[in-house]
């Protein structure tokens, strides 16, 4: 069967570049990265049932499969080049295989990401990518680098994937109402969910501007949890401040809306730290970009992430909702 599917594949996923010098074909890719540059290396699987719903679009999640790697990228300050595919499949689908590679390339062609190889065999549906990027040498946006002083931002709009799962929730507690939502309000936050748009310029502009960086695929605490252990630092977020589409205010209240923006995951937005000093630059440079960059708090001495309401009282999430501590 493999043959037959990875011309299948190959066919669709149409990027060339002169860097690759040998891809699909032979028994390993053949690269030549560009001198003074670092190469950022990234995984990610997608595992049917675990990270997706088996009734999932194939060819969503053929984009998604390469969304959430890129979005790795981005966070790095990398620019996308390369990308394998490992693809696990029940039985030999050629209509699947052939939206998911539709999918997968559609996402590609707008990055100019070649797909050089991969693997094809028979188990049960699980996608593996592995993308590759490039970074002048040393300048990579790491998690370790936020300093006490230092402001944070996110690019985008916080929650909008985590709704457009709710919407999708026949079991949820307002699934009668979300599901007669507006088609174009559930349809934005259901688009956020199976077609992320990977922050790849967004990345790159603050190559010489953030002090760290994360995406945000788990949640915006536990992102920028990883933010603050890795640089040693807390963070002090304000509710107030975290970013919402019109279409997450249009069906979330305040306190539901605060759960998605703030322990939903799947935006990939990037959260990131830059000194004030770059504040005017990083809100100007991200604007022209397209996606803006909202301040949604500080670096401050100590550890861990801090949810603070208007009133200056921590917000504390338990049991399904917000609690205030103290
Ligand atoms: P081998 O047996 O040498 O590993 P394969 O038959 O697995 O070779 O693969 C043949 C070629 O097709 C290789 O270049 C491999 O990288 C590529 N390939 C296989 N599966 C995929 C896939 N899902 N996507 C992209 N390239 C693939
Ligand atoms: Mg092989």
């Amino acid at each position: 069967m493999e043959f037959d599917l990875i011309e299948v594949i190959r066919s669709r996923c149409s990027v060339s570049r002169a860097d690759v010098r040998l891809g699909i074909g032979d028994d390993a890719a053949v690269l030549s990265p560009p001198a003074g540059h670092d190469l950022a290396v990234s995984t990610d699987t997608l595992v049917a049932g675990v990270h997706f719903p088996f009734a999932a679009s194939a060819r969503d999640l053929g984009w998604k499969a390469l969304a959430v790697n890129l979005s790795d990228l981005a966070a790095m300050g990398a620019t996308p080049a390369w990308a394998l595919l490992a693809l696990t499949l029940p039985d030999a689908s050629r209509d699947f295989v052939a939206a998911f590679a539709d999918g997968f390339a559609e996402l590609a062609a707008q990055h100019g990401v070649a797909l050089v190889g991969g693997d094809t065999t028979r188990g049960p549906l699980n996608v593996g990518v592995t993308v590759h990027g490039f970074i002048a040498s040393g300048r990579a946006l790491r998690r370790d680098g936020a300093r006490p002083g230092d402001l944070v931002f996110v690019t985008g709009t916080l929650g909008d994937a985590a709704a457009g799962l709710r919407c999708l929730d026949r079991a949820d507690s307002r699934a009668p109402e979300l599901f007669n939502a507006p088609a174009d309000t559930r349809e934005a936050l259901v688009a956020r969910l199976n077609r992320p748009l990977p922050r790849v310029s967004a990345g790159a502009a603050l190559r010489d501007l953030a002090s760290a960086c994360i995406d945000v695929s788990d949640g915006l605490l536990a992102d920028l949890g990883h933010i603050a252990e890795r640089s040693g630092v807390g963070i002090e977020l304000d509710a107030e401040a975290l970013p919402s589409s019109s279409a997450l205010l249009a069906l979330f209240e305040r306190d539901e809306r605060l759960v998605l923006q703030a322990a939903g995951g799947d935006d990939y937005e990037l959260a990131f730290c830059a000194a004030p000093a770059r504040a005017t630059e990083v809100q100007r440079d991200l604007a022209r970009i397209g996606c803006g960059a909202t301040r949604i708090g500080r670096v401050v001495e100590g550890e861990r992430v801090r949810l603070f309401d208007r009133d200056g009282s921590e917000l504390v999430f338990e049991r399904g909702g917000w609690n205030h501590f103290g």
